[in-house]
């Protein structure tokens, strides 16, 4: 068990809610899974997942791959604001995991009388030292979620997880898994990857938004993520400002990709006179039905020692079922 914080580890202090919660604490809140499993842990750091980016994700890639032939499975407990992001991060750092690497965490604190702690531990653990797991998946409120599909949709109830785009992996009942999505297990051994480039931004477009927004994008990032609206196009009002910005960051060798800012069904971008035209600008990348989380960290993982059509190739090529 890796525990890195989160509600599920937090205590309420004058400040509000701060995690605090050992990773042995937060452990004997679930004795039952003694009989499933054996658990070791480590806490390499207890935040609110708020303040977790890159430089953490790629911590917990490291702590799995050194430990890898030592264990049979993986349970990162997490804050659930950007475990998305960590889970989609994850997806990318350790490719074909025949082992799983589950993640949890809770809306309530694991102190408090009515928390969703217990419930959502066990069921990772449960799910965790199943046969038929593997990969990297979330775990919460007896979902299984495929992790380049789960995304945060509600800040408050239990369900606070959706699988976007894509069905539940398995539902578990009673402690039991029980799979709607078999798969395929892995047999070869996992590809681990130990960089991502932090310089990729996401620009989500309101009406009215300036072109000249463009003169830090082209000085500070590398790969840029359009969130426009609908099935995506970009607006060109009086002045065709922003399409012309846009072709100007591509002609710069950077990377970009257009995405919705709808939850669900995708972009498309050929669809409206106002998406296709983008394709004048250059070589845009169309995020299609990924989640951002998933198209952000994609960018992140690509863009640490791929570039042009490279680039390009490995966004379009499927990772866990990212993007079709
Ligand atoms: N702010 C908390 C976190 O993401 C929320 C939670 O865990 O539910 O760490």
């Amino acid at each position: 068990m890796i525990a890195t914080g989160g509600t599920i580890a937090s205590k309420e202090t004058d400040e509000g809610l701060v995690p605090a919660l050992s990773s042995e604490e937060l452990l004997s809140c679930v004795p039952e899974i003694a009989a499933a499993c054996r658990v070791d842990t480590v806490q390499p750091f207890n935040l609110d997942s708020t303040n977790i980016y890159a430089g953490h994700w790629l911590e917990i890639a490291r702590i799995i791959e050194e430990r890898y032939e030592a264990y049979d499975g993986f349970v990162v407990t997490h804050g659930t604001d950007t475990m998305a992001y960590t889970a989609a991060a994850l997806s990318y750092l350790v490719q074909d995991s025949r082992k799983p690497i589950v993640l949890t965490g809770s809306q309530r604190s694991a102190y408090s009388r009515d928390t969703d702690a217990r419930r959502n531990l066990a069921d990772a653990f449960l799910f965790c030292a199943d046969d038929g797991a593997y990969g990297v998946r979330v775990v919460f409120n007896g979902s299984v979620m495929l992790g380049t599909r789960a995304k945060k949709t509600r800040t408050r109830s239990f369900n606070a997880f959706s699988s976007i785009d894509f069905p539940d992996v398995a539902v578990m009942r009673e402690g039991v898994p029980f799979y709607y999505l078999e798969g395929h297990k892995p047999t070869a051994p996992p590809r681990f990857y130990h960089a991502l480039n932090g310089n990729v931004f996401v620009l989500k477009i309101i009406p009215g938004m300036r072109a000249d927004v463009f003169d830090y994008l082209d000085a500070r990032c590398d790969g840029l993520v359009i969130e426009s609206f609908g099935t995506g196009g970009l607006p060109d009002y009086a002045d065709g400002a922003l399409p012309g910005r846009l072709a100007h960051f591509l002609s710069l060798g950077k990377t970009a990709a257009l995405t919705t800012q709808v939850e669900r069904e995708g972009s498309a971008l050929d669809k409206y006179a106002v998406g296709r035209r983008l394709r004048a600008c250059g070589n845009i990348l169309e995020a299609r039905c990924m989640t951002l989380e998933a198209t952000v960290t994609k960018l992140m993982w690509i863009l640490s020692f791929a570039k042009g059509e490279e680039a390009e190739k490995l966004f379009y090529t499927p990772v866990e079922h990212d993007i079709f």
